[in-house]
């Protein structure tokens, strides 16, 4: 199994409008580091640099992607692919760091879609990566051996989530799939997570039941700890 590590790539305080302000108004943004025989596989960039609104907004408190990276021994440029879970501001902030280099970013085109039809949906400089680079999926996707991406949609119509397998074990990187690892136990698309849309709602549930099907050993996530089933 590769080892995977949670990178604690910023913190961000809600605004009071936001709907999970009622759960904690200081929020933890992680990403994940999959140590890949194949290279270095980063799932979500957190927070970006150079955005006034969002700096504004948000006060993150941000950590450099590459200083996370140099003190496990990887460096950027060992970077082979980046899964944005999905492109809100604090999934593909730095993103910019691996532009024009070797990494592959792999998204779901109705993320694609969401950026291009709506101007405050995130930060389109570090949502996009240059078109060389760019893997748009259309659902699940193997994008090495014994890493999946898997499509979840709920949080946002284009939510993907990243499978890992190896040695007969599974571990989920769910991101965004749920806010709190509760609403994972408890089957249910909560408000903070996912707008009241019918649609989306039915597909968080449909999402969280997918992955909880795959009898994963831990789902981690973007701004909980992870969660880990009973055992059977
Ligand atoms: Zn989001």
């Amino acid at each position: 199994m590769p080892r995977i590590t949670q990178l604690d790539l910023a913190v961000v305080e809600l605004p009071e409008s936001h709907p999970a302000a009622d759960l904690g108004r200081s929020v933890a943004v992680h990403g994940y580091l999959i140590e890949h025989p194949d290279g270095a596989i980063l799932v979500d960039t957190g927070v970006g640099f150079g955005n006034d609104l969002i700096d504004e907004l948000y006060r993150p408190d941000r950590v450099d992607l590459g200083e996370l990276l140099a003190p496990r021994g990887v460096d950027l440029d060992a970077v082979v692919a980046v899964v944005n879970s999905h492109l809100h501001f604090d999934h593909c902030g730095q993103n910019p760091s691996l532009f024009d280099g070797a990494a592959e970013f792999f998204v779901q085109s109705a993320e694609i879609d969401a950026v291009e039809a709506d101007p405050l949906y995130t930060d389109r400089r570090w949502a996009l990566a240059p078109e060389p680079q760019r893997r748009t999926l259309s659902g699940d996707a193997e994008i090495a051996p014994g890493v999946t991406v898997l499509a979840t949609p709920g949080h946002t119509a284009g939510h993907q989530s990243v499978l890992v397998e190896a040695d007969g074990r599974r571990v989920i990187i769910g991101a965004q799939v749920v806010w709190h690892r509760d609403e994972l136990r408890a089957e249910v698309a909560s408000a903070a997570n996912v707008d009241p849309v019918p649609e989306l709602q039915a597909a968080a549930v449909e999402s969280i039941r997918r992955l909880k099907a795959l009898r994963p050993e831990v789902v981690h996530l973007s701004h909980c700890p992870a969660y880990r089933p009973p055992p059977p």
